[in-house]
């Protein structure tokens, strides 16, 4: 489903991704946890080629590129397949919920209006925001406005859905309601990959937890042995500041 092999990146001399090599299988939750720092963001943004990778080779779905010479035809196809949700919302203000869902079926996939307009509203049935449907962001709150974000997301059926960190700009009493629906999410057979410092989503719903420092897999395995019986020195350090 995606592989990434020998994924190294830098910026100028500060190399943050120093030889990532990673598989997700077809329907994989996998949570990716690590300190502030240790390059998460980074391996999300290269898979999307939102950053350009210096080297390694990335496979998403049928489309196997590698880094080194990749061709806009193979960035646009890896980015058809895996749908980001990002820390902050990026939702089109002047828009409504459901026009923002519905702006990249209509705009890039060249759906007719009405058809993505159906497709749109049943996904915010899935989010819970069915009456939020006229709502502009601003009078969203922000876990709602997140919920948009992951519709929108849904809304282009990728291959996988990547999350960078998807609760951690909300008030703490709206993280719960935005991992509500990547659970519900997860449960329909979702391929995700998710950075987040959230350990009950890692423990309770992960398949696999990946622990990244300094730019490389230190270990990773099921949530119940890297959560609570890890083996390396740094990731039991990191545990013992989170949990
Ligand atoms: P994490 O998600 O684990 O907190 P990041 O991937 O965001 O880590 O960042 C890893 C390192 O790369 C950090 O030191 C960060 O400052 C640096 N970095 C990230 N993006 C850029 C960029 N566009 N330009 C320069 N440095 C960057």
């Amino acid at each position: 489903m995606i592989e990434i092999k020998g994924l190294h990146k830098s910026f100028g001399n500060h190399e943050v991704l120093k030889g990532i090599d990673l598989k997700v299988e077809k329907g994989e939750v996998v949570v990716i946890l690590g300190p502030s720092g240790s390059g998460k963001t980074t391996l999300l943004r290269c898979l999307n080629f939102l950053e350009q990778p210096d080297d390694g080779e990335i496979t998403v779905g049928n489309t196997r590129v590698n880094c080194n010479h990749v061709s806009k035809k193979e960035i646009l196809e890896i980015r058809r397949n895996t749908a980001m949700v990002f820390q902050l919302y990026n939702l089109f203000k002047n828009k409504t919920a459901l026009e923002n869902i519905m702006e990249g079926l209509v705009v890039a996939r060249k759906i007719p209006r009405e058809e993505a307009e159906k497709t749109s509203r049943q996904i915010l049935a899935k989010v819970g925001l069915s009456e939020k449907w006229d709502a502009y962001p601003s009078q969203l709150s922000g876990g709602q406005q997140q919920r948009v974000g992951i519709a929108r997301a849904l809304a282009l059926n990728p291959e996988a859905i990547l999350f960078d960190e998807p609760t951690s700009a909300l008030d703490p009493e709206l993280v719960g309601e935005v991992l509500g629906v990547m659970k519900k999410v997860a449960r329909e057979g979702l391929t995700m990959i998710v950075v987040t410092h959230e350990i009950s989503f890692a423990r309770d719903i992960a398949d696999r937890v990946i622990f990244i420092d300094g730019g490389v897999i230190v270990e990773q395995g099921p949530p119940a042995e890297i959560l609570f019986h890890p083996r390396e020195e740094r990731t039991k350090q990191f545990l013992k500041r989170m949990l």
